[in-house]
């Protein structure tokens, strides 16, 4: 039978999230991945390779694997030839320019002639060009956060999430050069059999995306404040309204995005809606 081979991080930052993507995609692999090079899916035509994040690209240009999941960041740095199909939502993350917290940072320009410690040289590059700044790019494969502080570098170009080991560097956080997050990504030349596949699961992933941030909502109101209540609520359709065994109050059933939920929950509270329940949703066709 064909198999769709998938790469994805052996360990690290990508791969809890990754193995979580596909359990809630409904794809089954072996427990105990982390020793393996690779692994099959029980029930989906799929084969899981299990590798350093900075070599999916090269795998997936080459077509050793078809598909791979890994960061932004890393795609674009690698420069390879190889389509992001689908952003993942998880490994957000940004990289930026950082300099020491007290220098004075008016604008790029102070980058002029500039040390720059980074493990991102491209990425680097395209943004010093892009502002017509030239500095020097001092390329270091890890711990660049410390450059600044043992006088290796004037500034640093790093991922960023929280901005803590910045700080605790003595560091503040001057450009974001790249928005990052995990994003499918597929080989130049996939067969027809394989695109089906890939379809199959394109479909499964969006699925659970959808279904990611909306939450189900259900609320009990008196009937006189139903009309008021449904004028609030943003919800993907008009609402379901049940009728309660309580004569004159009704049961209203919703979808909410987390943000909507958080936006409209006082006012709907206000209006007079009671017993409010918010409920997680596993997938989500539409
Ligand atoms: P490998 O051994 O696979 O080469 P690594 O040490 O290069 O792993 P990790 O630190 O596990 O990589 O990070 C993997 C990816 O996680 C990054 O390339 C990036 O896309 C994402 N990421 C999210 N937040 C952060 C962060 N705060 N720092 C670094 N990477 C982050
Ligand atoms: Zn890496």
């Amino acid at each position: 039978m064909m198999l769709l081979k998938l790469a994805i991080q052996k360990s690290g930052r990508l791969h809890d999230d990754s193995v979580k993507l596909l359990k809630e995609c409904g794809i089954e692999i072996s427990n105990n991945v982390k020793n393996q090079l690779k692994a099959t899916a029980s029930n989906f035509p799929l084969e899981v390779f299990f590798l350093r994040d900075d070599d999916i690209p090269q795998y997936v240009e080459d077509g050793v694997a078809d598909i791979g999941f890994v960061g932004e960041n890393v795609i674009y740095e690698s420069k390879k030839n190889v389509t992001v199909t689908e952003l993942l939502g998880f490994g957000k993350c940004r990289l930026s320019i950082a300099v020491g917290k007290n220098e004075p940072y008016p604008n790029v320009q102070c980058l002029e002639s500039k040390k720059i410690a980074t493990s991102y040289p491209v990425l680097l590059q395209k943004f010093l060009d892009e502002n017509k700044v030239n500095a020097e790019i001092h390329e270091i494969s890890g711990s660049v956060e410390i450059a600044p502080g043992i006088g290796l570098a004037d500034a640093i170009c790093d991922l960023v999430s929280s901005g803590s080991t910045l700080f605790m560097n003595g560091l503040q956080e001057t450009e974001v050069i790249l928005k990052s997050e995990s994003a499918l990504i597929k080989t130049p030349t996939l067969s027809g059999e394989k695109q089906r596949i890939l379809d199959k699961l394109l479909f499964r992933i969006q699925t659970v995306k959808k279904a990611k941030n909306k939450k189900y909502v259900l609320m009990n109101a008196p009937n006189d404040k139903l009309e008021e209540i449904i004028k609030i609520l943003p919800g993907m359709k008009s609402p379901t309204i049940l009728p309660l065994a309580v004569e004159g109050w009704s049961s209203i059933h919703t979808v909410l995005s987390e943000n909507d939920f958080w936006e409209h929950i006082e006012e709907i509270k206000t209006v007079g809606a009671e017993d409010i329940l918010v409920l997680p949703i596993e997938k989500m066709v539409i």
